[in-house]
Parts: structure tokens; C-alpha cells; sequence
């Protein structure tokens, strides 16, 4: 995003420097013309930076510039080895960027294109104010179209409600927060992140887009994490430690990536028996 053009080097240090090991930068960008904006910034490979995977795919903002070249390209970039899911892909019936028709069929036809790559998918889903509709018809093409393929897939940002996270925990999707599980209002997401298995969860910052509190309002940047790992954990009566470790752990896990050489299980805090 160019919001880090300016200071791309110092993000990433600083990241390293808050114990990040790695990084999936999603690599929707601004759309079409930027397709391939995550795989660039999956090859620096730097000494003292994170290690950096990739996403490619057409964010539901941008699905009414999608043309058949766009998808052709996509399916070349995701063959890249550095491209590890193919997203973010979805419907916003939040902002309404593109037609909702518009945003269907792109999302259908990424969707099958995934399937093709045997790449999970990571799925941007923001109903209407006061809605669940792009829940249920997320979920519901994605139990049509995708829950055969066995692939799953990560639910990012997750907004939704207990009964959504579950069918799509039920179809192997991972369920992952983002900042906004600090916001004052944010009670549902904060009932998700008590109640869902630890296992079966990603934490990720959704950079430069809704910064946690205490920097709430400001740009997003990976090193905030910490934030979301924070309030998790209290959440749950655990260490930060414990949950940044085994979210770390998943991510390792769904993916198929070697985990962090230096890796090693905190003590566990004493639970409060949350039922898992
Ligand atoms: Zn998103």
C-alpha cells in the first residue's frame, strides 16, 4: 500500500523489532495494475525483517475493474512459491465499491481460480449497517462453491457473529482478528475471540486499515499486533506470550510453513477454564 512508501524499510524493522517472524502481505493493493504489489514485497528477503509471504486477488472494492486479463495474470502470479493464499476476495456491502452482482461473480470466479491453484482463500466479508447480509450470502456461496474443495480458508478481519464463525470453522476456515477487537463497540468480535478455539484462530493487524487501541486513528503498522495479541489474551485469562505463540503456531500450521526456528511454547498462564 503506498501508505508505507515513505518509511517501507523503518515498518519492517520495527516490526522485526516487536518479535514479529513473519509476515503475509496481502496482495490486493489498489487493484488491477498492482496485482503482483505482495510477491514484490515477499522478495526483499533482508537480513533483520520479517519473513514475508504473499497473497494475490481482487479485494470486492475493486471487483468492477476486474477484466478476463486481470484473472489471467492472477493465475500466473499465484503460481509464484512466495504466494501461500489467494485474497483477499469477498463481498463489502458496507462500502458497495462495486455493484453487489459485480462483486459476486468476481468472487465466484476467483473463487474457482483458487481451487485451480489448490490455494486457501482469504475472505473480506462487511455486511450493511445493521445487516448480516453479506454473511449470509458469504457463507452461503462459499458453502456451495467451495466447502467440497476441502482447500478452507481464513475468514480476516472477523465481524461477524458466533453462528457465522462456526460454519466456517466447520468448513476448515481459520478464523482471524484484527484490531478492531480493541474498539469500545466492538462486543461481538471480542465474544468470538473469548469463545472460539485457540487453534482454530489467526491474530493480524489488517495494515494500514484499523489501528488498535491505544494508537486507534493513526496508520495501521504489523508491529501493532502486539495489541490485538494483548487484548486476546485478556480476553481468554492467558499470557500475551501464549497467545502470540500459538496463533503463530496455526498460521504455521494451515499454511504449511516451517515455523519460527527459535520458537518456543511460553508457560502457560492459569486458564479460566474457557470451554474450547
Ligand atoms: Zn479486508
Amino acid at each position: 500500500m503506498p501508505q508505507f512508501d515513505a518509511d517501507r524499510d523503518a515498518m519492517l524493522a520495527r516490526a522485526h523489532d516487536a518479535g514479529i517472524d513473519a509476515i503475509i502481505a496481502i496482495g490486493s493493493g489498489t487493484g488491477p495494475g498492482s496485482l503482483d504489489c505482495g510477491i514484490q514485497l515477499a522478495n526483499r528477503e533482508k537480513a533483520g525483517e520479517p519473513r514475508i509471504y504473499a497473497t494475490v486477488g481482487i479485494h470486492p472494492h475493486e471487483a468492477k475493474l476486474a477484466t478476463d486479463a486481470d484473472f489471467d495474470e492472477l493465475s500466473g502470479l499465484a503460481r509464484n512459491p512466495k504466494v501461500i493464499a489467494w485474497g483477499e476476495i469477498g463481498l463489502d456491502y458496507f462500502y458497495d465499491h462495486s455493484p453487489r452482482e459485480v462483486q459476486r461473480a468476481v468472487f465466484l470466479k476467483q473463487l474457482e481460480l483458487a481451487r485451480a491453484a489448490k490455494l486457501p482463500v482469504v475472505i473480506h466479508c462487511r455486511p450493511s449497517a445493521d445487516s448480516q447480509n453479506a454473511w449470509d450470502e458469504c457463507l452461503g456461496i462459499l458453502a456451495e462453491q467451495w466447502g467440497s474443495s476441502q482447500i478452507g480458508g481464513v475468514l480476516h478481519c472477523f465481524t461477524g457473529l458466533m453462528e457465522h464463525a462456526r460454519k466456517a470453522l466447520d468448513m476448515g476456515f481459520m478464523i482471524s482478528f484484527a484490531g478492531n477487537v480493541t474498539f469500545p463497540k466492538a462486543q461481538n468480535i471480542r465474544d468470538a475471540a473469548r469463545e472460539l478455539p485457540l487453534d482454530r484462530m489467526f491474530i493480524e493487524t489488517d495494515s494500514p486499515f484499523l489501528a488498535p487501541v491505544p494508537h486507534r486513528g493513526k496508520r495501521n503498522e504489523p508491529a501493532f499486533v502486539a495489541e490485538v495479541a494483548r487484548q486476546v489474551a485478556e480476553l481468554r485469562g492467558l499470557a500475551t506470550e501464549e497467545v502470540a505463540f500459538q496463533t503463530a503456531q496455526n498460521v504455521y500450521r494451515f499454511f504449511k510453513l516451517p515455523s519460527a526456528s527459535n520458537a518456543e511454547m511460553p508457560i502457560p498462564a492459569p486458564s479460566r477454564g474457557v470451554a474450547e
